[in-house]
């Protein structure tokens, strides 16, 4: 018989939304007429841009001619039309990253998890509290150590280094899902320069980078000087160009990212990931590539801006009927996400049960990013306008 990895035994029975969906599922059987509306699962609901459909429409029938057809990718980093519309897009935000520093995946959450693969298992792994729930799962499944920077009301949900505390990876989420907040570029300086100090690297998560407004806050770590030699981003077309179903993503490694081995060699991040994507990876299908090439183009840009638009004006709506309500939040701004203090000081679970059943509305308990999330619920801003109205109305409605 073989044994298993019983790393897996310490995580959550379920991955948080799918108790989410028994919950709602339960609640729908014993309520068949109920309307339920979905402000939960943080995923899109407008459809992909035209020009991006018409990308990935060409691309596949290039597939169905003998003279256009592709199989697998040499390189299995993404095709250099992609990369290159990457680099220009990093470019248009003022960041130099370069074609060979850019890896096409299948989403971030892959790369996001599958990084933990190059790194030893005797790191400290130090992750921001509350945090979306890949960071914590893929390190306690490889057994690691893992630590928490405390992300609170006090500080904004905006963890900051603890010059005490030695870590060896560093998990950073902004614009941060599920809190919402984004960190300044003077945030991002001393997380940056606490990496340099404790040669640690940091992992940074730009999944949401498309929502940021805020000129003081950076689109990548990149753009914060001595990144290139602490940091790895990743980042995903998702939820800037409605990618949820159609998987593509991009990690950036710098090429001067090096540690150095227990025998005293140095080794290349770069090089390091690159062997163990070869192994693993066989990339992206071209029609989606071509889909994610199109989004960079200045029309492809023109169409996702308007849907990314259409969210953040959900967002306000979101927040100002929690103004109104006098609830305290954070996010909304920068992000598609609201992060409220649940009222009548209940917790996280309660506030979840109280409005599916007083409102139909359904949202994500905080308690299920952390144990700094209880007490908090978030709220997305991805759903239908008119829907979100209706759930801001019935929530209004509610005596807390
Ligand atoms: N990173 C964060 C912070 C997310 O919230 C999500 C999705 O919700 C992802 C990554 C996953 O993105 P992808 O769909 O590209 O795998």
């Amino acid at each position: 018989m073989p044994s298993i990895n019983e790393n897996f035994l310490k995580l959550e029975k379920n991955y948080l939304f799918i108790n989410i969906a028994k919950k709602v599922n339960a609640y729908k059987e014993a309520h068949p007429d109920a309307d339920i509306i979905r402000m939960g699962i943080g995923d899109v609901t407008l459809p992909i841009a035209k020009c991006v459909v018409d990308a990935m429409k060409k691309g596949a029938d290039e597939m169905g001619v003998k003279e256009t057809f592709r199989g697998y990718e040499d390189s299995g980093t993404g095709y250099d039309f992609l990369k290159e519309a990457v680099s220009g897009y990093y470019k248009s935000f003022g960041v130099d990253v370069a074609v060979d520093e850019i890896r096409i995946n299948d989403g971030a959450k892959s790369d996001c998890g599958n990084i933990v693969d190059i790194f030893g298992n005797d790191n400290v792994v130090l992750i921001t509290d509350p945090a979306y729930p890949v960071y914590v799962d893929t390190n306690l499944m490889s057994g690691r150590k893992v630590i928490y920077a405390d992300s609170t009301e006090e500080n904004g949900f905006a963890a900051m280094p603890d010059d005490s505390v030695h870590a060896d990876l560093i998990y950073l989420c902004s614009p941060n899902n599920p809190t919402g907040s984004a960190y300044t570029k003077e945030q991002l300086k001393a997380w940056i320069d606490y990496a340099i100090k404790n040669n640690a690297i940091i992992i940074y998560d730009a999944a949401y980078e498309a929502f940021i407004t805020d000129e003081a806050v950076p689109r990548s770590i990149f753009a914060v000087e001595g990144s290139r030699q602490c940091a790895i981003e990743m980042c995903s077309l998702s939820k800037t160009a409605g990618f949820t179903g159609m998987r593509c993503g991009y990690t950036v490694i710098p090429n001067e990212l090096k540690v150095t081995a227990s025998d005293g060699t140095e080794v290349s991040i770069s090089q390091l990931w690159g062997r163990r994507e070869g192994s693993k990876f066989n990339g992206v299908s071209y029609p989606v590539q071509c889909a994610a090439a199109a989004v960079f183009t200045e029309e492809g840009q023109k169409q996702t801006k308007e849907n990314i638009k259409y969210y953040q004006e959900n967002a306000k709506i979101i927040a100002s009927a929690l103004d109104e309500l006098g609830i305290k939040y954070t996010g909304g701004k920068n992000s598609p996400y609201i992060w409220l203090k649940c009222p009548g000081n209940m917790g996280s679970w309660e506030f979840f049960d109280f409005l599916l059943e007083k409102a139909n509305v359904v949202g994500t308990p905080g308690a299920g990013f952390g144990k700094n999330g209880e007490g908090w619920f978030r709220l997305t801003a991805f759903g239908d306008r008119e829907r979100t109205k209706e759930a801001m109305e019935r929530i209004k409605a509610l005596k807390f």
